[in-house]
């Protein structure tokens, strides 16, 4: 059977990539890597939450547990706009080099899963990642899984996040981001900012 190896960037929007893969044949590893996650305590939240989600669905996961927010934060400093850009190619360019290392078959990615991403920017980096790494790169439009996926991360009681990752969306939840102008948000709306979606 051929491997694939999926980068996950929470608990919440796994479900719907793993049955979908699993449909079409392939044996999913997951990869957690995403050190843009602010701050270090939502990071281990996040983590757990993944990893409940692995023993209910006998995934295995390849854990990346360093957390280089530094680099994450110089890397976007003075380009906070583009910030998306920055942390899919750090995160997904992690994954493809994992898959092509561990002689993966293809990987992909949930961010193409969420209705919150940059689903074009994120597919568009992945593809250079995978001409960079020379590992195939899988893609589908997991977002039509969205509803399904949202109420089976919900009965499974896991923790669902309230905001995208770094701490530029974090303060998004409160203010909205520029380009939105969104008026301020309630501390209880979940998730509602994840960078603007295209
Ligand atoms: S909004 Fe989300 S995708 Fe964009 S930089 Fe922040 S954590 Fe990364």
């Amino acid at each position: 059977m051929a491997r694939i190896l999926l980068h996950t960037c929470c608990g919440p929007c796994t479900f719907y990539p793993l049955d979908r893969l699993r449909a079409a044949g392939w044996d999913v590893r997951g990869f957690f890597f995403n050190p843009n996650i602010h701050p270090y305590q939502e990071f281990q939240r996040r983590l757990e939450a993944l990893q409940a989600v692995s023993e209910q669905e006998s995934l295995p996961l390849i854990v990346r547990s360093d957390y280089p927010l530094e680099r994450f934060l110089r890397s976007v400093a003075f380009r906070e706009g583009d910030r998306c850009l920055t942390c899919y190619t750090l995160r997904l360019e992690a994954a493809a080099r994992c898959a092509a290392k561990s002689r993966f078959d293809a990987f992909t990615t949930t961010l193409l899963y969420s209705k919150r991403q940059k689903h074009a920017l994120a597919r568009r980096i992945a593809e250079s990642a995978s001409k960079k790494y020379g590992v195939p790169f899988y893609y589908e439009d997991f977002r039509e899984g969205w509803k399904a996926g949202q109420a089976r991360a919900e009965k499974s009681g896991i923790y669902r996040q309230l905001y995208c990752g770094c701490i530029y969306s974090e303060k998004d939840r409160f203010f909205g981001s520029p380009s939105r102008r969104r008026t301020a948000r309630k501390a209880s709306d979940r998730f509602p900012v994840g960078g603007d979606t295209e």
